[in-house]
């Protein structure tokens, strides 16, 4: 069983990054379920920082995965599991894994700098491993708390990164990590790997930034006898402004949906972008994942800009099918439309909402005005439409016939048809666009 798991922290809206994340943990599971795994996606709000998580983050969460299509298997609250954080860390104190700590944020600042002047590595001391019962007893005295360390082993730290290939670090260099502040709550790094070994977590992608948490991370595995997962950590995405955070306002969802761009054009990009494949067009996340590889993702910070959304768009919204199309339609009470109307005008939308504009031009009883200069011309070519079929080869049989009766060709024939059926300078091929207009709306158009 394939475990993956997306833990986003609810103290922002999603941004651009962090919905990458989680598609790439979806992406990864889906590839093994389409060769036949079992997989599991686990949705874990990390949300114990109880002043900075909001409702409506986590609501934000839910409404972005399920616009992109990510189902969860699982959801888990971090916040809930509190008891089961405690029992751990009385457990790890108990065997001396965790120790205590008196100095406050300037007491650490002063070491900090001191050991820089020195040029020795910037890791705390351990002077909390050194206090007696005694000397503790006379610090919580003074009015001080202590807040707890987990005691890294002065060993190596390594594994094998689905990104990176093969990462190692040194406890000896690294400061161990403070699991339980002053106030009596847990930072991040101990809470996730409990999580991970309770939920069965078999694989963890996040980014690049967590790396060095999961050198210390390893060390937590083992002392609390999991099993360590499989890591990959994919390179941050670089907006225009630098490092992407939701602090900044980055891009976020709802933007972007509002704006007209489709899920699969963002899980499309976003699923590809930093690996050296051209993006990939496809029409559901199951048959995306065909394509996902982590071992393809480079090493560099890949850039990403808005407007390749808006690029891509256009070919993600062409291919959309009649079905999709009328089920978006139905959501904003509109009538269905039938394929012949649909393959004419996909071509040509940027965004499926310009859709309701051709809808609109293409219904009955409209008239576009047509230059004077054009309106015998286009009174000749209602009488020339031929008779039979009304279909995909009307427009060449008419137009050919056209050319011979006026001698008009190229934009002179073209052009006054085209304003004279649709008001615009360009739009979708007429020869599609004819047979959905039909003969008698096609006369009254060109009749003026
Ligand atoms: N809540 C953490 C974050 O958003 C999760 C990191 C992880 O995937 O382990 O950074």
């Amino acid at each position: 069983m394939i475990v993956v798991r997306f833990a986003p922290s609810p103290t922002g809206y999603m941004h651009i990054g962090n919905l990458r994340t989680a598609l790439l943990n979806y992406m990864f599971a889906q590839k093994k379920k389409n060769e036949g795994e079992d997989v599991s996606f686990v949705l874990r709000i990390d949300d114990t920082d109880r002043e900075r998580s909001k409702p409506e983050y986590e609501a934000a969460v839910y409404d972005c995965l399920k616009w992109m299509g990510m189902k969860w298997d699982r959801l888990e609250h971090q916040s809930a599991r509190l008891a089961r954080y405690d029992e751990i860390v009385e457990r790890l104190k108990a065997e001396g894994r965790l120790y205590a700590c008196y100095e406050t944020a300037e007491e650490l600042e002063y070491k900090r700098r001191r050991r820089l002047a020195r040029k020795l590595p910037p890791v705390y001391d351990r002077e909390g491993l050194r206090l007696t019962a005694e000397d503790r007893a006379k610090l919580e005295a003074e009015g001080r708390r202590p807040h707890y360390r987990f005691k890294l082993d002065y060993e190596e730290m390594a594994w094998d990164d689905m990104v990176r290939g093969h990462c190692s670090y040194h406890g000896e260099y690294l400061s161990d990590p403070i699991v339980v502040r002053e106030d009596g709550t847990l930072p991040y790094l101990l809470p996730s790997v409990i999580d991970d070994i309770d939920f069965g977590i078999t694989h963890v992608i996040r980014g690049e930034d967590h790396v060095t948490n999961t050198a210390v991370q390893i060390q937590m595995f083992k002392a609390l006898g999991g099993k360590i997962p499989v890591f990959g950590h994919p390179p941050l995405l670089t907006g225009k402004e630098g490092k992407l955070s939701k602090r900044t306002g980055s891009v976020n969802f709802m933007e972007l949906r509002d704006e007209g761009i489709e899920p699969m054009t963002v899980a499309c990009l976003l699923s590809s972008i930093g690996t050296s494949d051209a993006t990939p067009v496809e029409k559901t996340l199951e048959a995306l994942a065909d394509h996902f590889d982590l071992s393809k993702f480079g090493r560099a910070q890949p850039r990403f800009d808005t407007q390749d959304l808006f690029k891509l768009n256009p070919r993600i919204v062409r291919d959309l099918s009649l079905e999709t199309v009328n089920d978006r339609l139905a959501q904003k009470g509109m009538p269905a439309v039938d394929a012949r109307l649909w393959e004419a005008v996909a071509p040509n939308l940027t965004k499926l909402d310009d859709l309701t504009g051709w809808i609109d031009r293409c219904s009955a009883g409209k008239v576009f005005s047509v230059p004077d200069e054009d309106r015998a011309f286009a009174r000749t070519a209602a009488a020339l439409l031929p008779d039979g079929a009304f279909d995909e080869n009307t427009f060449a049989l008419w137009t050919a016939a056209l050319k011979e009766k006026t001698g008009r060709k190229g934009r002179d024939l073209f052009h006054p048809l085209r304003m004279a059926l649709t008001g615009l300078e360009q739009g979708p091929e007429l020869k599609a666009l004819l047979p959905v207009l039909g003969r008698e709306e096609t006369v009254s158009r060109l009749q003026g």
